[in-house]
C-alpha cells in the first residue's frame, strides 16, 4: 500500500522507536503516548483492520503481546489492548495495530 503510513514504516521509508520484531511483526512505541508504556503492533502485511487479518497474523500479534507486555514489566499490573476498528471506533490509521497501553490505571469506559 503507497501511502500507508504504517506500510512506510514496515518498509523503513519513515523511522520508528522500534521495541520488538520477529518475521511477522513490528512493534514500536507511539508518537503521541495516552499512557506511560504505549506500544502499536502491526503487522508486516497490511490489512486495514482486524476482522480482514489472515488468522497467523492475530496469533503473531498476541506472541508479541505476551514479550513485550513481560519486556516492559506490565504481565504483573496489567494493561489494555485496543484495536481500534473504523470511524465510530476511532481507527485514524487503516493499517490493523494492537495498541498495548499501560503503566497507569486504565478508566472504564473510554471516552
Ligand atoms: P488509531 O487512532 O488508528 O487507533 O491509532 C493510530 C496511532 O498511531 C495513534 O495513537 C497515533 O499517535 C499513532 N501514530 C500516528 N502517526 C505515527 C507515526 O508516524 N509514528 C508513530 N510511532 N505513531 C504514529
Ligand atoms: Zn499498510
Amino acid at each position: 500500500m503507497d501511502d500507508c503510513l504504517f506500510c512506510k514504516i514496515v518498509n523503513g521509508e519513515i523511522p520508528c522507536s522500534k521495541v520488538y520484531e520477529d518475521d511477522m511483526v513490528l512493534a514500536f512505541n507511539d508518537i503521541n503516548p495516552a499512557a506511560p508504556s504505549h506500544v502499536l503492533i502491526i503487522p508486516k502485511k497490511h490489512f486495514p483492520n482486524f476482522v480482514s487479518a489472515d488468522d497467523e497474523y492475530i496469533l503473531a500479534i498476541r506472541n508479541a503481546v505476551k514479550i513485550i507486555t513481560a519486556q516492559l514489566g506490565l504481565d504483573e499490573k496489567g494493561y489494555r489492548l485496543v484495536f481500534n476498528t473504523g470511524d465510530d471506533g476511532g481507527q485514524t490509521v487503516h493499517h490493523l495495530h494492537c495498541h498495548i497501553l499501560g503503566g497507569r490505571f486504565m478508566e472504564w469506559p473510554p471516552g
